[in-house]
């Protein structure tokens, strides 16, 4: 029975992929450069393709994993990479080749890198900035939440740029922890990393779309103060900070900010994930579209807010407001 449950398909996992897995080194084809970041169980590689000399990022995932055949986890997090394809804000997968020991996926490149590097106090952006960027992680977050997909890893070092300076637009990686709810009943798991992770996931009650806002909350809080809200000194201490809620909301802290700021933050960083507000209706929360004095490249004309989240190709039901 442990054999069984510890099986891909039974853990909730997708099975199925289009993209064909190519059985030619990755070589044969492209150029691999630079290391461009590394897991527990992958590492990825700026790579260049040698007949068109495009950048892209090949994602090295070992199949084995603490002695353990997790090639089904791999293929899973093609699957939902295909499913997500039609996501602006989600990176792209042009292609898969397999070896011994690594599926390598070749994915969109994004240049800008981490947007962790934005959550270093000597490297804060501007408020409309961070506004942007987080219209844009809610934008793909709600593109997710519609086909039924919960990312369960939205953290800082997930989220990367297209350009770096000035930051580019944001693009959502690392759908190794995602799942697809509904089908098999209640979905409960230990995941991801303690600092980012909702009550819910540590207390091993089920798991919905609401998770995915807590992880929101917490990068806003990032970009905004430049700390991790619930980080303690040991694994402990933030597991106690995140079943506390223990959040910091001095004034110090959110002193380059507008009040709108703290008050989106507190809605998402709250304990039950029934009283969160959905990703559609964080779209409509006036800190989004507030101007500060300097004024952002992106023009904000005086349509509704629905006209204006919806410049990209989805559309945001956003007549349920009632959480703000
Ligand atoms: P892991 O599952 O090991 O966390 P990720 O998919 O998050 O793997 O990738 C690890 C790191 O590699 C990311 O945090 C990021 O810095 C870098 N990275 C991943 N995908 C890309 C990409 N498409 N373009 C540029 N850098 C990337
Ligand atoms: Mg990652």
């Amino acid at each position: 029975r442990r054999l069984d449950s510890r099986s891909g398909l039974s853990a909730g996992l997708l099975g199925e992929t289009q993209t064909p897995i190519s059985s030619e080194p990755l070589e044969s084809g492209y150029e691999v450069t630079g290391e461009l970041g590394r897991g527990k169980f992958a590492v990825v590689k700026r790579c260049v393709e040698k007949t068109t000399g495009k950048v892209f990022a090949a994602k090295f995932l070992r199949k084995r994993r603490r002695g353990r055949d997790c090639r089904a986890e791999v293929i899973h997090e093609m699957a939902v990479l295909e499913m997500a394809r039609n996501n602006p804000r989600v990176v792209n997968l042009y292609g898969a080749h397999e070896t011994d020991h690594d599926v390598v996926l070749v994915l969109e490149y994004a240049a800008g890198g981490e947007i962790f590097d934005n959550c270093v106090s000597e490297e804060l952006l501007p408020e409309a900035q961070i506004t942007r960027l987080i219209r844009q992680t809610l934008e793909g977050v709600h593109h997710l939440h519609q086909s039924n997909l919960v990312h369960l890893d939205l953290k800082p070092q997930n989220i990367l740029l297209t350009s770096l300076s000035p930051p580019g637009d944001i693009k959502i990686v690392d759908f190794g922890l995602a799942r697809r709810l509904g089908s098999a009943g209640e979905l409960r798991e230990i995941l991801g990393t303690p600092e980012y992770v909702a009550p819910e996931v540590l207390n091993y009650e089920p798991i919905t779309t609401a998770t995915d806002l807590w992880s929101v909350g917490v990068i806003a809080y990032m970009l905004v103060t430049g700390e991790s809200p619930f980080a303690g000194d040991d694994k402990q201490e933030t597991y106690l900070n995140v079943s506390q809620v223990n959040v910091d909301y001095s004034r110090e802290a959110f002193s380059r900010v507008s009040e709108l700021a703290v008050d989106f933050i507190r809605k998402l960083l709250v304990k039950a994930p029934e009283d969160r507000p959905s990703a559609a209706e964080c779209l409509s929360h006036p800190w989004l579209w507030y101007q500060p004095l300097c004024l952002s490249p992106e023009p904000v004309a005086v349509r509704s807010v629905r006209e204006r989240s919806c410049g990209t190709k989805w559309a945001a039901p956003l007549e349920d407001k009632e959480n703000f």
